[in-house]
Order: C-alpha cells, then structure tokens, then sequence
C-alpha cells in the first residue's frame, strides 16, 4: 500500500514539475515576442506625502497584455525574464517608457515629483545601465526637469556589493534616486545598507498588512521608520490599504505612503486623470478620515 501511495506520489510531482517548466518555455516565448508587438504596458500607483497630502511620486508597474490570458500580473513572469535575461531588454523598454511618461505629464504641467521605476538587480550589474538610463533622461530632458526619475531595487542587490556601489554611485550622480523595495524581507541589515548611496527605505506591505492588529508588526514598521530616519534616508510605506494603517503610519512619522487606500495601479490614461483631479484638490493633510478618490 506504502509502494503505491509512493508511486502516486511521484507521479504527481513529476506531472507537476513537467507543466512548470512547459509553462516557463511559454512565457519565455511569449515575452520575446510582447516586447515587439507591444503588448507591454506600464500602470501608475501614486505616491502620496504624509504631511501635506499631495501626490509626490508614481511607481511604474509593469503589465502583459497577453494575446490569450488578457491582462498578466508581473509576478507570473519577472523571474522567468530574470532567468532567461530577457530582463535587460524588458528592463531598457521600462526605463524608456517611464521616462517618456515623465515627460509628458511634464509638459501637461503635473509637478509630481518622482517616476519610480523598479530595476531588477541583475539589471544594475548588467553593462551599460548607467548609459542606458542616461540616454533615457537626455532623450526626455529629465535632468534638472519638474519630474525626476527613481529606481526601485530589492535588497537581494547586497550580494553583489562593490559592483552595486560604484554603478548606484553613478546614477546618484546623475540625479537618480534610489529606494531599496521590499524592505525586511531580504537578509540585510540597515547596516549593511548604510554602505550603498540609498534615498529612500520601502517597507514591504507584509509588515503594513496586519498593523491594525499585530503588536509585532507595529514594532518591526516602527524600528524600521526611526532607523531609517536617523541613517538621514526617506521611508515610504507600501499596502496600505486601511484608515488605521495610515493613522500608525502617521503617528510614527512615515513620509510618504502608497496602497489601495490612495488609488490601485492604473493604465496611464486613468493616472492622467487622478492627477487632474488631485490638481483640483486633495484631503489635506490625510487623515484617518482619508477618503480615497
Ligand atoms: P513592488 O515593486 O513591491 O510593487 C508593489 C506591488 O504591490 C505591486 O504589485 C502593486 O500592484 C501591489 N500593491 C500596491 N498597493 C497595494 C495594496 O494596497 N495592497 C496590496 N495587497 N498590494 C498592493 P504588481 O504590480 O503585481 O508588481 C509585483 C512586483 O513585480 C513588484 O513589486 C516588482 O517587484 C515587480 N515589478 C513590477 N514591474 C516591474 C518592472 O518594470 N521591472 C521589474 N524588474 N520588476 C517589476
Ligand atoms: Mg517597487
Ligand atoms: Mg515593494
Ligand atoms: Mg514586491
């Protein structure tokens, strides 16, 4: 009876495994041909500044319009692109659409602050990123513009250290800035991060998720804001999706504060129109009372 149920259970795994790497061949396929036929697309989250309540930034989320599956999430297919380094060619095109959006709500007048864009960190130690962002800010007049350009990179970067400093070394100098996404969920240390030229601490929305509820939660996201601020680094909250969150965050002087309670991922026709309206008047400052629009 064992042999049969360890049979079974072979079969199972085997069968499993079998349509995951099907499945990988697929999207590796299929990613090679969406960056031509443009099926690629960047959405837009706000970002919004705890104490007067503006939009201060927009994360460019990447999205698949894919020709069978419609509208494909970024984690069913970052890490095969990560694998296959079909990355630094999708990684270019984001960092050239961002900008080409910056300039653009530029000339329409937004004042937003910063286009962040996420970067994957094989990216950052792939030749040529520096010239490629810098090209990309030139091609957009972006230095020195209303709208500055930002990267996101999770803290997996610190496994590669000397590398990662010199190559954030020189967009610093450009006038990139850097935030570090995800953060606490990785092996570093504040520390450890003290090394890099770093802007900005994102708190992963794993610790925001239970803040109404969970003292250690509340702990860890209030270490973590007090360290950042005193290494002289922003803190930017991800998730946060409740009025109590953003009253914990508030009360613990977070900066800046993104989630479904200021407004989801949007196509960039929608994002437009959220800064039309914000221009038009905005809660100020947020509050528990916070009404997303
Ligand atoms: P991330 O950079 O940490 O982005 C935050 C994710 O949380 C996004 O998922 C966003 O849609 C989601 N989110 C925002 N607000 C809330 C909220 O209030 N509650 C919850 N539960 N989730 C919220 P998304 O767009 O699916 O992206 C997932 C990840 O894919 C990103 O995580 C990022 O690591 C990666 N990614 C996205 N676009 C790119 C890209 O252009 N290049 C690279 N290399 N990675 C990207
Ligand atoms: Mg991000
Ligand atoms: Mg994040
Ligand atoms: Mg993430």
């Amino acid at each position: 009876r064992a042999k049969q149920q360890g049979r079974k259970t072979f079969a199972f795994y085997s069968t499993e495994i079998m349509a995951s790497s099907v499945e990988r061949v697929l999207i590796e396929r299929g990613l090679r041909a969406a960056l031509s036929a443009q099926q690629l697309e960047l959405y837009y989250q706000p970002q919004v500044d705890m104490v007067t309540g503006r939009i201060v930034g927009m994360e460019a989320l990447l999205r698949w319009h894919h020709p069978e599956r419609g509208l494909v999430q970024p984690d069913s297919f970052i890490g095969v692109a990560e694998e296959t380094g079909l990355i630094s060619e999708i990684g270019e095109w984001v960092i050239q659409q961002g900008c080409r959006q910056a300039r653009l709500w530029r000339e329409q007048g937004f004042n937003l602050g910063y286009l962040w864009v996420n970067v994957s960190p094989r990216q950052i130690l792939h030749n040529g990123i520096e010239d490629a962002i810098a090209q990309a800010m030139h091609e957009n007049q972006l230095p020195g513009g209303a709208i500055k350009l930002g990267i996101e990179i999770t803290e997996s970067l610190l496994q590669s250290m000397p590398q990662s400093i010199e190559v954030l070394g020189k967009l610093r100098a450009l006038g990139v800035r850097i935030a570090i996404d995800d953060f606490g969920t990785g092996f570093s240390s504040l520390g450890l991060l003290k090394q890099l030229p770093i802007d900005v601490i994102k708190i992963d929305k794993m610790f925001v998720r239970h803040l109404a509820v969970d003292g250690d939660s509340q702990a860890i996201t209030a270490a973590m804001i007090s360290m950042t601020h005193t290494l002289g680094m922003g803190v930017v909250a991800e998730g946060v999706e409740t009025a109590e969150q953003l009253e914990f965050l508030r009360m613990q002087s977070c900066d800046v504060v993104q989630g479904y309670l200021f407004g989801a991922p949007l196509c960039p026709a929608e994002a437009t129109q959220l800064l039309v309206k914000h221009r038009l008047g905005w809660p100020d400052p947020p509050s528990a009372e916070f009404s997303p629009p």
